[in-house]
């Protein structure tokens, strides 16, 4: 899931449809399997093909920009990543680390490449904890915030740039004088700008289908630029919280129910919890334990906008501990109808094969 799609093409996070287009064309003309006969070949064109499915659709293009990558180990599991929570970081530590993190799992943001002028905002991190039936059903919530905004009214000019935050240097060499633009060494490029800690509510939509490891990117929401320069993203982290008693795999979600196993025996009709509401389960008489209930359409909606899980529920049986002397007498006339009490020579017929 956590493919970059992007580098799978060979194009690069900003290219238009046009040039996706045309990258496409390229590598799926190279690994097609009736031209090219390596081993991968063909899974590779299978990939590419899945790529531009996706990068060629506005919607679902729009949609993995936004969450990249459902990788549960992008959050916690990266060295020197693990103790943030909300704004602590902003500390210089804070903002290597975290693009360092970023260029790995959105493949070089754009935005490095095209910063032109001034000095970039951060990127921020928000963990936003929900439960799994937001996570099913979506969520909006309005989060607070502090991110670091230029103050116009606190601005000391830097001296030395007059407020530009770069100076010209002129060498003269042997082939004449070069003239270099170089960072003001004074005010390392700010021009003077100061930036406060300021407190700010999003807005954020949380689409149905996110997991635990899904980011969503609030555009220009992180620190504020310097001098031209672009402000930084505002990435939220989603964490799902467990369940009491819903298990999630993929979109899929399971119950355990542990029914009597008169209810296995004979079948029953029972109402059983689902993510919105309940739902009727008819279990057949003969049930065996272990037997696992599909119920078709009950579970989590795809992320990318179509089509949804199921629930799925697993049955084991509850066998008496301790039986009256009356319920003992019904069950010692059972083995007898059904000849169970007899000795046997062998236990050949109970081995499980
Ligand atoms: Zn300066």
């Amino acid at each position: 899931m956590s493919e970059d799609l992007y580098a799978m093409l060979g194009v690069s996070k900003d290219a238009s449809q046009q040039e996706i287009k045309s990258a496409y064309r390229k590598v799926a003309r190279k690994y097609h399997p009736d031209i090219n006969k390596e081993a991968g070949a063909e899974d590779k064109f299978k990939k590419i093909q899945k790529a531009y499915s996706v990068l060629s659709d506005t919607d679902r293009k729009q949609r993995y920009d936004q969450f990249g990558v459902a990788d549960d180990s992008a959050a916690g599991n990266q060295g020197g990543f693990g103790g943030f929570s909300g704004f602590e970081g902003f500390s210089s530590n804070f903002e290597g680390g975290f693009e360092d993190i970023f260029d790995t799992f959105f493949g070089g943001s754009g935005r490095s490449s095209s910063r032109s002028s001034g000095i970039a905002g951060e990127d921020l991190r928000f963990d936003m904890t929900i439960s799994l039936e937001d996570a099913a059903n979506g969520i909006e919530e309005d989060l607070e915030i502090y991110h670091l905004e230029t103050d116009p009214n606190s601005q000391k000019k830097c001296g030395k740039c007059n407020g530009t935050g770069s100076i010209k240097i002129i060498q003269r060499t042997m082939l004449g004088s070069i003239q270099q633009v170089t960072t003001c060494p004074q005010c390392q490029g700010t021009g003077g700008v100061e930036r406060k800690k300021k407190k700010k509510k999003i807005n954020v939509k949380v689409p149905a289908g996110v997991e635990t490891g899904n980011k969503l990117r609030v555009s220009g929401e992180g620190n504020q630029g310097v001098n031209g320069g672009q402000n930084g993203d505002l990435y939220v982290f989603i964490t799902v919280k467990d369940h009491k008693y819903f298990e999630r795999e993929e979109n899929h979600i399971i119950l355990n129910l542990n029914l009597p196993f008169t209810q296995l025996i004979l079948g029953c009709s029972i109402e059983v919890p689902v993510l919105n509401g309940a739902a009727t389960l008819k279990i057949p008489s003969g049930t065996q334990p272990g037997t696992t209930f599909r119920l078709k359409g009950k579970g989590i909606p795809n992320l990318q906008g179509y089509g949804r899980g199921d629930q799925y529920v697993k049955v084991s049986a509850q066998l008496p501990k301790h039986l009256n002397s009356k319920e003992k007498d019904l069950i010692k006339q059972m083995e007898q109808m059904r000849g169970e009490d007899k000795v046997r020579e062998s236990v050949e017929e109970f081995i499980v094969k």
